[in-house]
């Protein structure tokens, strides 16, 4: 696999590797780097090219912030920046659960293999 030198600039020196298609995900970002999924070209504007502007670095592994608090990412694409500075809540809580229905998240990866 290429490294992701977009998002973090160690050319992948302390990103997690990606697993085969079908194994766990280990939020290795490589899906959301490569492309944006249709979720967030059809809501936050998002084009062929990745990375996701929703793909979230925690420290340990990239994670879906159209899942986590997709009322920023909502917002931001509608130019309404002042949303950002709002914790995550109920509405986000509710509005990613549907997300992450949508995306199958939690089913291992459905990415190809490079
Ligand atoms: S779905 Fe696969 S490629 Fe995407 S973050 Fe998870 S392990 Fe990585
Ligand atoms: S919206 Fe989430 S799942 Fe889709 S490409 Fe962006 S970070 Fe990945």
């Amino acid at each position: 696999m290429k490294p992701l030198p977009l998002i973090d600039g160690t050319n992948g020196a302390r990103l997690p590797i990606k697993p085969p298609i079908g194994q766990p995900c280990n939020g290795c970002g490589w899906c959301c780097a490569s492309e944006p999924c249709g979720i967030a070209r059809e809501f936050i504007g998002a084009d062929d090219e990745g990375p996701c502007p929703a793909l979230e670095w925690d420290g340990a592994r990239f994670g879906c912030g159209m899942i986590v608090q997709p009322l920023v990412y909502l917002a931001q694409a509608a130019g309404l920046h002042g949303a950002a500075d709002a914790p995550p809540g109920e509405a986000d809580a509710q509005i990613g659960r549907q997300i992450a229905e949508a995306l199958g998240a939690g089913r291992g990866c459905d990415a190809d293999d490079p």
